[in-house]
């Protein structure tokens, strides 16, 4: 089983990933916990191509090429392979985030985006859990983070409610596999929805 998690930064998705995957071990299930940009060694390395040093290094077109080389390492070298091993993959974003980030905030390339997944991935997750919350309440919440390579956190409030709007947009066009998670309530109420939509899953 293939689980992503999305949603705007600050939102809580990587500690609810973390405790969905204890969840899951301390039930017996054999899962591997990896995040985007990231998740095997040459991902890891393209991460910080990206998210480090000046943010106008790339150009868009350049950025979205990086992201989708990226996930192909990490589709080859770390999920492919769990999955094939009948482990329950948990990624910390994954392609959603891409068609969110590269193609909608530096323009309209969000065809660009799905003409690379189409050729080069050509996978999306089993279930998708976005953990919805108001920008203003993520942001503060990010924000009170040490020692992060945040480098789009200056993206800035409108951008981050443009983002929530899309994130909420993606759920209805892949409505099949998106599972909406109200993320302002407390962390363990949220761990609760989402081990129920997990269990859900895992019986089908
Ligand atoms: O999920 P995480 O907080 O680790 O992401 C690190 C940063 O990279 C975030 O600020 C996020 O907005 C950004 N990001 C991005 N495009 C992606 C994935 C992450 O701009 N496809």
């Amino acid at each position: 089983l293939f689980l992503t998690f999305e949603g705007i930064d600050g939102s809580g998705k990587s500690t609810q990933a973390r405790m969905l995957a204890e969840h899951l071990q301390a039930r017996g299930h054999e899962v591997v916990l990896t995040r985007e940009p990231g998740g095997s060694p040459g991902a890891e390395e393209i991460r910080r191509l990206v998210l480090e040093g000046d943010p106008d290094r790339w150009s868009a077109e350049t950025e979205i090429l990086l992201f989708t080389a990226a996930r192909r390492d990490h589709l080859e070298r770390t999920i492919a392979p769990a999955l094939a091993a009948g482990k329950v993959v948990i990624c910390d974003r994954f392609a959603d985030s891409t068609r969110m980030y590269q193609g909608l905030s530096r323009g309209d390339l969000r065809a660009l985006v799905d003409q690379l997944h189409a050729l080069m991935i050509g996978r999306e997750p089993d279930l998708t859990l976005l953990i919805d919350m108001d920008p203003d309440v993520g942001l503060s919440r990010a924000r009170g983070r040490q020692g992060r390579e945040e480098r789009f956190e200056d993206f800035g409030p409108a951008l981050q409610h443009r983002m929530r709007q899309g994130f909420l947009s993606l759920a209805e066009e892949f409505a099949d596999r998106f599972r909406i998670v109200d993320g302002t309530r407390d962390i363990d109420s949220v761990a609760g929805d989402v081990a129920a939509l997990v269990s859900g899953a895992l019986q089908q």
